[in-house]
């Protein structure tokens, strides 16, 4: 912006260019920025704010340097410490190993601007394609799977991981990516679709089966990645006690409740040619998802008064 701001006092173009710069920050839709060493071993003091502001609008940040040593060895080398721990105020040098204050670094994927368009590209291909109602996937039964260290195993589960996530699912099942193997995620955590899902670790259940369960059944709204722009309110157990196998290969047994039986009683479904509507009682429990969203807002604000 510094360019594009009409000459006049400094302090009022300061003020013009941060205010531009705000709003174009606001405006984006991805920021990739240049945390480049700049007069020292840190980047451009601007920019870091820069990064922050838009993270704290949710924006995708990514950002190149053309120094990717550790912040350690870079700091030493750029302001002549030698081996030395410490600068020469006695302050320690962060030393987690990584290229940037830990607080960004994992912002930082390329030695330039090229390299960020790159990483993008590339991780916008690995996400895959979730599969609509009618494809007669959905309604198969999957296969149980053998070769869980397998390289096919572990890519899959990772590549099921990344798209739930960039889907804002709280969970996955392999069939819904087109792979008809018994795979699901449970991933649940607060956000729009979801706003009161509890928070959990993604975590991969292989070959799960359910052991027991309540006796009596529960409705709540349910939407799937398969099925857009509806929701519906569903009867389920209460709780399940299943047992999986882990993604190290391990076997597991669980107890879940409420919102978490919830969401393995549907990921369970896909596994056997289901989706939740199957299990709608009347078709009066069917909302589309624009309703169910002005719904939710209106149950928060009560909530809040
Ligand atoms: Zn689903």
């Amino acid at each position: 912006m510094d360019n594009e701001i009409p000459l006049q006092e400094h302090h009022v173009m300061a003020k013009m260019i941060q205010e531009a710069n705000r709003t174009m920050i606001r405006h984006c839709d991805i920021v990739i920025a240049n945390l480049s060493p700049f007069r020292g071993p840190e980047p451009d003091s601007g920019t870091v704010w820069e990064v922050g502001y838009a993270q704290a609008f949710g924006k995708k940040v990514l950002a190149y340097s053309n120094d990717r040593r550790s912040l350690k060895v870079k700091t030493q080398a750029i302001l002549n410490l030698g081996n030395r721990s410490t600068d020469k105020e006695g302050l320690m040098i962060e030393d987690f190993g990584l290229s940037h204050n830990l607080m960004f670094a994992e912002c930082v994927v390329a030695e330039d601007f090229e390299g960020c368009l790159k990483y993008l590209q590339h991780s916008s291909a690995s996400l895959q394609e979730i599969i609509q109602l009618g494809n007669p996937l959905l309604r198969q039964h999957a296969k149980k799977v053998e070769e869980i260290h397998s390289q096919e195993t572990q890519s899959l589960i990772e590549t099921l991981i990344t798209t739930a996530q960039a889907s804002k699912g709280i969970g996955i099942a392999a069939p819904q990516i087109g792979i008809s193997k018994a795979i699901i995620i449970m991933a649940s955590y607060p956000n729009e679709r979801y706003p009161n899902a509890p928070l959990m670790k993604p975590t991969a259940l292989i070959n799960p089966e359910i052991l027991f369960h309540s006796k009596d059944k529960e409705k709540g709204w349910e939407g799937c990645l398969s099925i857009s722009g509806i929701r519906a309110q569903v009867p389920r157990h209460t709780w399940v006690e299943v047992t999986y196998t882990n993604a190290e290969g391990k076997k597991e047994q669980a107890r879940f409740e409420d919102f978490l039986a919830r969401i393995f009683q549907h990921e369970y479904d896909h596994l056997i040619g289901k989706v939740y509507i199957d299990h709608v009682e009347s078709t009066q429990d069917i909302v589309t998802e624009k309703e169910y969203q002005k719904k939710m807002q209106a149950l928060h604000q009560k909530n809040a008064i």
